[in-house]
């Protein structure tokens, strides 16, 4: 599989980008998904022409609408700075990025809960840095995330999902034999995030022949992205385990289903991880030789070196 293009902030990976010289290196994201991504580095602060060290930023006034000053000096650089954003994210347009790892809480790259000063210098995390917002701005579909929220498991495989369901789909070739082939591989998945992206998709694709080839994709990729965007839940995800364990009503003994629904029920209570019943079915999958199945990204989504589905 070609590596995945994120983008991401350039002090993640470990560069002395920062005010004080400093970095804000994040083992993971190096060592562990730099295995299979390929980062774009972005400091909006040192390609925006501030030096290292710098004076700190800050972000005072509306939140909807921050100045970006420095912090001591009270100088401005919200023009500076939104000209840069607009300008960088054109040239990001091209690289064809599959998602963007923020830093958390900084005036230009933080995506959420920025420190936003009031007039009394009292701040209220209700903020979006400069250069994400423009960013998020120009790509609203597009999985973000930041360093702070991908420690928590959930919000990291979801995010994970979705770069390598984007980056497949990427891939796709034009024509819709390629992509009701993608189309196919990827229902399950589609359906532990939404049923009702997966009935709209459904359909799309049942009536594309009718419509020019250009409209189908774009209309496909838009449902995607939004359906992957929507956090899967044990009930949903138990719900797709239910539907899977179906496709064996022939071949499993009665105890065997007996086993089976029960730990899809201890998964549905969050007793064990959703690896352990998909490891099962997997285990199905390979003995009885199920085609429809094989081919479901739902049961092997990422690499299992990540260890994204070992939570409860
Ligand atoms: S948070 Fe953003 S602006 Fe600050 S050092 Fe990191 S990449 Fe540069």
């Amino acid at each position: 599989m070609e590596r995945i293009k994120l983008g991401i902030s350039t002090c993640l990976v470990g560069e002395k980008v920062r005010y004080d010289g400093g970095h804000k290196w994040d083992p993971f994201l190096t060592d562990t998904l730099g295995q299979y991504v390929e980062y774009v580095p972005v400091c909006p602060e040192v390609e925006c022409g501030f030096g290292i060290p710098r004076e700190p930023l800050r972000l005072i006034g509306d939140s909807q609408r921050p100045h970006l000053v420095t912090s001591r000096t009270n100088h401005d650089h919200t023009e500076r700075m939104l000209q840069w954003s607009r300008k960088r994210v054109m040239e990001l347009k091209r690289e064809n990025l599959c998602g963007f790892i923020f830093k958390s809480g900084s005036p230009s790259s933080g995506m959420e809960r920025v420190k936003v000063y009031d007039a009394n210098g009292i701040p209220a995390k209700n903020g979006v840095g400069i250069f994400a917002r423009v960013f998020m701005d120009q790509f609203p579909l597009l999985p973000v995330e930041d360093d702070g929220r991908l420690k928590d498991p959930k919000i990291r495989e979801n995010f994970i999902e979705r770069i390598f369901t984007l980056e497949r789909w990427r891939r796709v070739g034009e024509g819709m034999r390629n992509l009701i082939a993608f189309h196919t591989q990827h229902k399950l998945l589609i359906l532990s995030h939404s049923p009702k992206h997966y009935q709209m998709m459904g359909r799309l694709v049942a009536w594309s022949k009718e419509m020019p080839w250009k409209d189908v994709h774009k209309e496909y990729e838009r449902l995607l992205l939004e359906a992957l965007s929507l956090k899967t839940t044990p009930k949903k995800n138990a719900n797709v385990l239910q539907h899977v364990m179906g496709y064996f009503k022939e071949e499993l003994s009665a105890d065997e289903k007996r086993e089976l629904q029960e730990i899809i029920d201890l998964f549905r209570k969050g007793t064990v991880p959703l690896i352990v019943p998909i490891t099962l079915l997997n285990h199905y999958v390979r003995k009885y030789g199920q085609p429809y199945l094989k081919e479901q990204y739902f049961l092997h989504p990422h690499p299992l070196e990540l260890q994204l589905r070992n939570h409860v």
